[in-house]
């Protein structure tokens, strides 16, 4: 909404800044008022999906931007091609000038398939940024001194220990493999997932989003058995996982499937228990 102000006039960088904490403060806590602090830095937030950030826009560097190209505008006072060029180069470019670029994540692919379930992406970009609250990253911020894995009381828990080496995680992992009939490395998931793995394309995306929505999961289980004591059978987190990334892609694909991802989506549903 602020757009259109902010095309026309320089708004002072203190109402820019109320709008930036408005927007952080609803995407870590749901309501526009502080009440957790971020876990990725807003910087980073609003990075290029590609470049490891949400895609979302800082509202300082926008109003200079698009400012920018009004100046431009203002400046030649004529209707033009090479004008409309400007005007559209001052815009994009002006951005992306103002802000820190930096390099593209191998992750963005996995992250950012488009048969992900929305707050499975958002948990696994989270994870990606090693920025999820495990407990040895507590420990680290003085937030408290148990460091135990919440889900098997054996080893501290950790991203690897939580995400690869627990014994929970690797029983969801084979039990995940067994369903989609896929060997693939859980902790090199993003290399398997950038060489085109997999027997089709269709058959590497449904792992793909299966794989993240398994993160999504464990973390789940693993907030529950924090709170609630309670250890979520792997199995029913996987069936879980695979019903909703199959049901995800029936709503979504609307083209005819060759027989042999026809049969390989026919035999992961009479897995399916
Ligand atoms: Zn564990």
């Amino acid at each position: 909404m602020h757009s259109y102000c902010a095309s026309i006039f320089l708004i002072p960088t203190g109402i820019m800044k109320k709008v930036d904490s408005i927007c952080r403060n609803f995407l870590w806590g749901g309501k526009d008022a502080y009440l957790r602090s971020p876990n990725v830095s807003w910087g980073t937030c609003c990075s290029p999906m590609e470049e490891g950030g949400l895609g979302l826009q800082n509202a300082s560097h926008w109003n200079k931007a698009l400012i920018g190209k009004y100046t431009s505008w203002l400046a030649t006072k004529k209707d033009h091609v090479w004008v409309k060029w400007v005007n559209h180069v001052y815009k994009k470019a002006g951005y992306h000038w103002l802000r820190t670029q930096t390099v593209k994540v191998p992750w963005r692919f996995l992250c950012w398939n488009n048969l992900n379930v929305p707050k499975h992406s958002f948990i696994f970009w989270v994870s990606q940024h090693y920025k999820l609250l495990t407990l040895d990253r507590m420990a680290r911020m003085g937030l408290g001194s148990i460091t135990t894995c919440f889900i098997c009381g054996l080893e501290d828990e950790s991203h690897a220990h939580l995400f690869y080496n627990c014994v929970y995680s690797k029983k969801c992992v084979g039990l995940l493999q067994d369903k989609l009939q896929m060997i693939f490395p859980a902790d090199n998931m993003v290399k398997w997932y950038s060489l085109g793995r997999g027997r089709s394309g269709l058959q590497r995306i449904f792992t793909g989003a299966c794989f993240v929505g398994l993160t999504y999961a464990i973390w789940n289980a693993r907030n529950h058995a924090r709170l609630y004591s309670h250890i979520i059978a792997p199995w029913v987190l996987v069936n879980h996982i695979c019903k909703d990334i199959k049901l995800r892609f029936e709503l979504r694909n609307k083209s005819p499937l060759k027989q042999y991802d026809k049969d390989w989506i026919d035999n992961m549903s009479k897995a399916l228990i």
